[in-house]
């Protein structure tokens, strides 16, 4: 069956950065199911996948603007500590949920100096071209449920 929108998609992959240096990888673990055309891969992964068939196997590269995006100096932030009240002792590498114009992003404290906490939003990966090896293991149609509920139930997904 070919991926088109709607449809559930099983892959194994392998994610390298420009070094070579495998970054993640469903290798000797369970395979990934989303649901193609609903952006739970980046963007420029979903385009390579389209049209591909079960045993399909690829290798990509993706700029950063079609992967986790530009790094946006915009999205590093310096606050005082007390402004993030109530979360305890702030240490380098914690990350806090908080709303910008772009909706809810991941912010990471990346300094911390005195009294001041400088916390990125950025994705760690922004900026970063991606090397994906693919191989498709099955493609089969969304239930009605799945497509409601926008992810995919069973093996590779949600179990509830
Ligand atoms: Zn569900």
């Amino acid at each position: 069956m070919e991926i088109t929108a709607d449809r559930v998609v099983t892959i194994h992959y392998t994610l390298k950065n420009d070094g070579g240096v495998v970054i993640d990888s469903s290798d000797g673990g369970e395979p990934l199911a989303y649901i193609q055309g609903h952006g739970n891969l980046v963007v420029g992964l979903e385009k390579a996948l389209e049209g591909k068939r079960d045993g399909d196997t690829l290798a990509v590269v993706i700029e950063p603007a079609d992967g986790y995006g530009r790094r946006d100096e915009a999205l590093i932030k310096r606050l005082p500590k007390r402004a993030l009240q109530g979360s305890g002792e702030i240490k380098k590498g914690m990350q806090f949920q908080a709303q910008t114009e772009q909706g809810v992003r991941l912010f990471t404290v990346t300094a911390l100096a005195g009294d001041m906490v400088t916390l990125d939003g950025n994705h760690p990966l922004a900026d970063q071209r991606l090397h994906f090896e693919v191989k498709v293991v099955e493609v089969r149609e969304a239930t009605s449920e799945e497509l409601e509920h926008g992810h995919v139930h069973g093996a590779g997904g949600h179990h509830h």
